[in-house]
């Protein structure tokens, strides 16, 4: 490479949140890659790592702050109280003072030598570039299928996600400029990002088990990670809500029809007590989904309507 040319400056994302365990293990690794970036004039020497302390309970600041001590590649931000993934995620890639910005979990279940790949395609002119896992024999069977599941059910209702993509993703600063003229305090990322646009591509890795300590996303976040992921994007329930009301109304015309028909012309009129429980707990039933589902939606403009800032930095190093 000609030593006139720039090198971009990268900025490797890592949002914690009670990460004692791997933390020391996740920057042995993130400097080791970031040295061997810089020393095949990858990118360059300014080039940091930001992690985002998510209001941990435990060690996880300190340990960060003795990193940034024993190497001042290492930078902290420490966010006021405990705010979520995507918004220590949106918290540190905001503040993230790279050309190229690569994010990443903790844990190391991401393989971080496809951070080298990535670079590799933005040095090609990819602005965003996702990272997709191969296969996804470490997860437990549970979460393997709701999660692919759940990807074509995003796209089933026209929300555009890349198969298998969580947030390891590297983003160019045109990119990252574009994400912030989002204003929706909800900002799901996995959504937003295939809607900015720009050249992009995919590096495929392997998943691995979590390096240490166990997973900071119980099923109740993973369900309420998976309500935003649709109600942000489409209004695709709703419809379906119309379309159910239309069918009932039109299967209710039927009965009428028909129980009208029996009572006229038949003499088997029995008072019927099959006929008429089921469709009050079906329509019962019918109804409460309904509003459950548009209370979502209301529910959705009630936060948005409010324009809460996302987070507040306590600390930065
Ligand atoms: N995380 C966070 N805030 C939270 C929960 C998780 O910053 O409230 C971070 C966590 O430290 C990790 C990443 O988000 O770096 C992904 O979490 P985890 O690995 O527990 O999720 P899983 O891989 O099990 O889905
Ligand atoms: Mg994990």
């Amino acid at each position: 490479m000609s030593p006139v040319l720039k090198l971009p400056q990268l900025t490797i994302v890592v949002p914690c949140y009670n990460e004692q365990e791997v933390l020391p293990e996740t920057t042995k690794r993130l400097s080791a890659l970031l040295n061997k970036l810089v020393a095949a004039q990858k990118v360059a020497d300014s080039s940091d790592v930001l992690y985002v302390d998510d209001g941990s309970k435990d060690n996880t600041w300190s340990l960060i702050r003795q990193a940034h001590t024993e190497n001042p590649v290492i930078k902290g931000l420490k966010l006021s109280a405990n705010r979520g993934h995507q918004i220590a995620l949106i918290a540190g890639l905001f503040s993230a003072k790279g050309d190229v910005v690569v994010s990443i979990d903790a844990d190391l279940q991401d393989d971080v030598s496809a951070i080298e790949a990535m670079i590799d395609a933005y040095a090609q002119g990819h602005e965003v570039v996702y990272g997709v896992r191969k296969l996804r024999q470490v997860d437990t069977v549970f979460k393997r299928f709701s999660a692919e599941g759940y990807y074509k059910l995003l796209n089933l209702l026209g929300v555009k996600v890349v198969f298998n993509h969580a947030d390891y993703r590297l983003l160019s600063r045109r990119a990252l400029e574009a994400i912030k003229e989002y204003g929706e305090a909800n900002l799901f990322l996995r959504g937003i990002v295939p809607l900015v646009g720009f050249k992009s591509t995919s590096v495929y890795y392997d998943r691995s088990e979590r390096f240490a300590g166990e997973s900071k996303y119980p099923l109740r976040k993973m369900l309420s990670l998976a309500m935003d992921g649709i109600t942000s994007f489409t209004a695709f329930p709703l419809r379906v809500i119309s379309v159910m009301g239309l069918l009932v109304s039109f299967t209710s015309l039927c009965m009428i029809l028909w129980v009208l028909w029996t009572k006229f012309f038949t003499d088997s009129a029995l008072p019927g007590w099959a006929s008429s429980v089921i469709p009050i707990y079906f329509l019962g039933g019918l109804q409460l989904l309904s509003i459950g589902v548009l209370g979502e939606y209301v529910a959705k403009i009630y936060f948005e309507t409010k324009r809460r800032p996302r987070y507040f930095i306590e600390e930065m190093l």
